[in-house]
């Protein structure tokens, strides 16, 4: 994941093909009335540098020591994330930055968010305060106009996810257009690779038998 062309070719395969299908959805959308929501972590910004310090000190991951390597705002950008957000942009939307991140890392985030070419002061961040709003409380604020994640006051369609884990993405109780079922999935949701960490490893969600 961290130096293989494999996975930066992916990356950037995902990326282009959601910039391909909001360019041609958006056409007839004004300036500022949609928007995307895309994920941080091992989503726009690479922490595989802390994945890799926590291995050569024998470490588990925990919060402090994340926490710790967000302050040194070193974290790459994900192939293919740059050009998506600069066309989000470009095309007239915006972009909702919705992270599990603590709250209290907003600016070394937003820093290393702009170090890398993904953050415009238009955009939204919307991390996890402490006993704080789910992912889909946030998405919510987006599309009703109210609350932190929201431009102002105003109502936004959300026309693209882009995330590494399937919270990232609208349930169907959310009830947001186009989304909450597998076929979301290429059309309205962007599902990058990260074989190293959350449910890729640590849930067995897929029962093979009720697949044939
Ligand atoms: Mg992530």
């Amino acid at each position: 994941m961290r130096d293989s062309e494999e996975y930066a070719t992916l990356a950037r395969q995902v990326y282009r093909a959601a910039g391909t299908i909001i360019a041609d959805k958006t056409r007839s959308f004004g300036k500022g009335s949609w928007s995307v929501s895309i994920d941080i972590d091992e989503t726009a910004l690479d922490n595989s540098a802390y994945q890799l310090e926590l291995a050569a000190y024998g470490q588990e991951h925990n919060s402090q020591a994340f926490n710790a390597w967000v302050a040194r705002r070193e974290a790459r950008a994900v192939p293919g994330a740059a050009e998506f957000v600069n066309l989000v942009r470009k095309l007239g939307g915006n972009v909702a930055w919705i992270s599990d991140r603590d709250a209290s890392t907003a600016e070394a985030t937003r820093q290393n968010l702009a170090a890398v070419g993904l953050w415009s002061d238009d955009d939204r961040l919307c991390l996890k305060e402490i006993g704080g709003k789910p992912k889909s409380a946030r998405r919510q604020e987006v599309v009703s106009g109210t609350g932190k994640c929201s431009w102002n006051g105003s109502k936004h369609r959300m026309i693209a996810f882009v995330g590494d884990q399937l919270g990232d993405f609208p349930s169907a109780e959310e009830q947001i257009p186009e989304t909450g079922s597998d076929s979301a999935f290429g059309s309205t949701c962007f599902l990058l690779p990260n074989p190293t960490y959350g449910r890729w490893t640590n849930a067995v969600t897929r029962i093979f038998e009720q697949e044939h």
